[in-house]
């Protein structure tokens, strides 16, 4: 049955809706700095304030406003726990090379504490208990030898038999001392401390470009340069195509949260389950009272039918855990992950020494981006890091991967070249908020017709390398099925990689009247 509760009018992140809007000016000339980041999210704020204690004069080039991408709908836990990981790293790697990533994610923990006291930050920063459940047979061994692992590299892990909600396990994995804030509460006055302490910030400026050399240039959308002993691409998925070949080895998934109180007290800790569907809980202190967060679903982006039944799920489940008082908050978002499980983060390529990135967390960034900041920060000041080799981009066991990758993800292929040869459905009437690929000479067309009847019109070929885009029926946008990028309805970025919004080619009253002819 259809849930009647309509989320769709609901604000959209909790984290945002409980924040101010920055301010930050655009980008007016060509400036040269030191160390450039592209990106103001989590890994771009917490680089800039590692770099600048160092003495080193650092500028960020944010596209939108910062910390308004990702990190601005996440669940926010700060954790080493990262689903089970470790004995695979273990298996893959080593235990030495595992032990890099415990000690990386447990270090991260303390020290968003430690700066957040430090700067005076007010970011409801809370230790949590973490836990990983599971309700299926298969993962039961999987948990135990994770537990075992994890002890071995000097984790708090311990086994679990239940946990406090309405749900039935098979068993569970439980690590102490994890924690949960609000990230924009901590980002935005990071930045504010930055910013007075020197950072160059500049908001509504994407980088579109980057010419590599002894000096880099990155160019703004505007046509200012910029240039830079070293750049930092810290824009969640590389908007630097060139070299590299990210798209050969990161792909995005995206997934859902909602916020609600309930009747019930929350019991405390922080939960993940181990299988498909995901579901994922946390509760957040709200007006004196609780706001419990759901986040689940899913699926990669661009791919799958009516978004809109993934809040459906989301919302049954948390019906069955929880007595809901209040719907209040609904929202969605998506993460790079990569081909083994942890991040790219360090020299983007061997080759290009001055030119580093931070991506790929696998939907745990808040704790990688902290130790993604700090690994940066030691490449850059001592030349190495006591985590690189574990984060490293260019590590050998991905390159094994890359073929499997590849074909694992045919259907990426399937879209780049079938999406333009595949049948175009009949074109039809286009209600109010509702968006469709419709055929007009013989191409396809995306068409959003918008809550006052208006049609707006984009070419559904995504700037990007070229996939066709999918309508995304929850958050009314383009989406990409092959690298993520979205755009609005009106064709304007949400996500990159792109860094070119759609155009139109096509003419409203020419697309009206075919519609209506066929109807
Ligand atoms: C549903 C969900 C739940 C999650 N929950 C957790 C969790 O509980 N714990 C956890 O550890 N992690 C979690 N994560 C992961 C975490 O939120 C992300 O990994 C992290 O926020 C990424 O930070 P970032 O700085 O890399 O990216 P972002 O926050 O997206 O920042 C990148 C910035 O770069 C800017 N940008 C992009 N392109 C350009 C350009 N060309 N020029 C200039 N600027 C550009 C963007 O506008 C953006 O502001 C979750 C992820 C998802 C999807």
């Amino acid at each position: 049955m259809e849930d009647m509760r309509n989320f769709k009018s609901l604000p959209n992140s909790y984290w945002i809706a409980s924040t101010d809007t920055t301010d930050y000016p655009e980008l007016q000339q060509d400036i040269a700095v030191d160390t450039l980041i592209v990106g103001g999210g989590m890994v771009g704020i917490i680089t800039a304030y590692l770099l600048n204690k160092e003495g080193i004069q650092t500028a960020i080039l944010e596209a939108g406003r910062i910390a308004m991408g990702t990190t601005a709908h996440t669940t926010a836990k700060i954790t080493s726990q990262h689903g089970i990981l470790y004995d695979k790293i273990k298996n893959q790697r080593g235990l030495d090379i595992a032990s890099q990533y415990a000690q990386a994610n447990e270090m991260a923990i303390c020290e968003i504490k430690n700066i957040s006291q430090a700067c005076k930050i007010e970011c409801d920063y809370l230790p949590q208990a973490a836990i990983v459940y599971t309700q299926q047979d298969k993962n039961v061994e999987k948990i135990e030898k994770e537990i075992e692992t994890a002890s071995e590299l000097g984790i708090k892990a311990s086994w679990v038999d239940e946990i406090p909600f309405p749900i039935t396990i098979k068993g569970g994995m439980k690590f102490e001392d994890q924690a949960q804030f609000h990230p924009r509460k901590f980002l935005i006055p990071l930045a504010e401390k930055n910013t007075s302490e020197g950072v160059q910030l500049y908001e509504n400026t994407r980088a579109v470009d980057l010419e590599y050399g002894d000096k880099t240039t990155v160019i703004t959308v505007q046509g200012k340069k910029i240039t830079a002993n070293r750049v930092i691409i810290a824009s969640h998925y590389p908007f630097y195509n060139k070299h590299g070949m990210y798209y050969s080895r990161l792909y995005t998934e995206r997934a859902y949260a909602i916020a609600f109180t309930a009747k019930e007290k929350y019991p405390g800790g922080m939960y993940i389950n181990a299988e498909d569907p995901s579901r994922s809980l946390r509760f957040q202190p709200y007006k004196g009272g609780e706001l419990m967060i759901a986040v689940g679903e899913n699926h990669k982006t661009g791919q799958g039918d009516d978004m809109n039944n993934h809040y459906h799920e989301l919302i049954r489940f948390a019906d069955r855990v929880f007595t809901m008082k209040d719907l209040l908050y609904r929202w969605s978002t998506q993460d790079c992950m990569t081909l083994d499980g942890v991040p790219y983060v360090g020299r983007y390529q061997h080759d290009r020494p001055n030119l580093y990135v931070a991506t790929g967390f696998e939907k745990w960034g808040m704790s990688n981006s902290m130790a993604s900041a700090a690994l940066l920060r030691d490449l850059i000041i001592k030349g190495t890091s006591p985590w690189q080799e574990v984060y490293d981009p260019s590590r050998k066991n991905i390159a094994g991967q890359i073929k499997t990758f590849i074909v694992e993800n045919a259907d990426l292929a399937k879209h780049l070249i079938m999406g333009k040869l595949a049948p175009i459905p009949e074109n039809a009437e286009i209600q109010q908020g509702e968006g469709k690929v419709i055929e007009a000479d013989g191409g396809r067309t995306g068409a959003y017709r918008d809550e006052k009847g208006k049609l707006h019109l984009v070419n559904t070929t995504c700037t990007h390398m070229g996939c066709e885009l999918n309508w995304n029926s929850a958050e009314r946008s383009w989406d990409c099925p092959c690298h993520g990028s979205r755009f609005t309805w009106s064709g304007e970025i949400i996500d990159g990689p792109a860094v070119d919004p759609l155009t139109a080619e096509q003419d409203v009253n020419t697309i009206e009247k075919l519609i209506k002819d066929e109807f």
